[in-house]
């Protein structure tokens, strides 16, 4: 599909959902994850997936905390594709962490991974504020780690997490997969519960395996959503 053919099946949708992956952030200037995956592989650093992971957490703290402290950029604003996803009123599931739709006003929103605007500590449960993990992951008060509310490699997505994303689903006319491969579970394995109805398209640079595509875009998402 050409970018105004997709702009406009976006119009059209009476109630469209959108599942956002890293290309929509990238406009932000928030790198994709797997080019920093590039990064540390051939620096031969601790892999980044045990890096992310609540393990590495607990058993190498100061490892994982200088890894997961490159996840933050504090200067990105949401850029026009996040900006016109909320002025649509459009629900939202997202695989990304930054928070930049929840920043846009998307209303209607599912960080299936959590988000890095939130924090707390491990040991006595209390909220943290943002600056004071970036400024150290020992929690002032009592000496527990704090960490971000996402969720790690060795984690589970939460029960009510999936439940809210399929609550979102069930009245869907029509999905938009913007910005990612669609390679990550089970984020991808929400569209088995779309209803059977509901048109499926895809806007992303590589195509997505996907069979009952009803079309894609190829190529950058900020082409379709600056016609919006
Ligand atoms: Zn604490």
């Amino acid at each position: 599909m050409q970018a105004k053919a997709m702009a406009e099946a976006i119009q059209a949708s009476q109630r469209p959902v959108f599942m956002t992956g890293a290309g929509v952030s990238t406009l932000s200037g928030i790198p994709d994850y797997r080019s920093m995956t590039g990064i540390y592989t051939t620096t031969g650093l601790k892999n980044p997936e045990y890096l992310l992971s609540r393990r590495a957490m607990i058993q190498d703290s100061k490892d994982w905390y200088s890894f997961v402290k490159q996840l933050y950029h504090p200067e990105a604003k949401p850029n026009l594709i996040h900006e016109a996803i909320a002025r649509l009123g459009a629900p939202v599931i997202t695989q990304n962490i930054d928070g930049l739709h929840a920043q846009a006003g998307s209303q209607e929103l599912v960080e299936f991974h959590g988000s890095i605007r939130q924090h707390y500590c491990e040991q006595c449960g209390q909220d943290v504020k943002t600056e004071d993990f970036l400024d150290d992951y020992r929690h002032k008060a009592c000496g527990g780690l704090v960490r971000p509310d996402v969720v790690f490699y060795d984690e589970a997505i939460k029960a009510e997490t999936i439940e809210k994303a399929v609550e979102l689903f069930e009245t869907a006319d029509s999905i938009f997969i913007v910005g990612t491969t669609f390679k990550v579970y089970p984020f991808a394995s929400l569209i088995d519960v779309a209803p059977p109805e509901a048109k499926i398209y895809a806007i992303n640079r590589e195509s997505i395996a996907l069979g009952n595509l009803e079309g894609t875009y190829l190529g950058d998402a900020k082409d379709v959503f600056e016609l919006i």
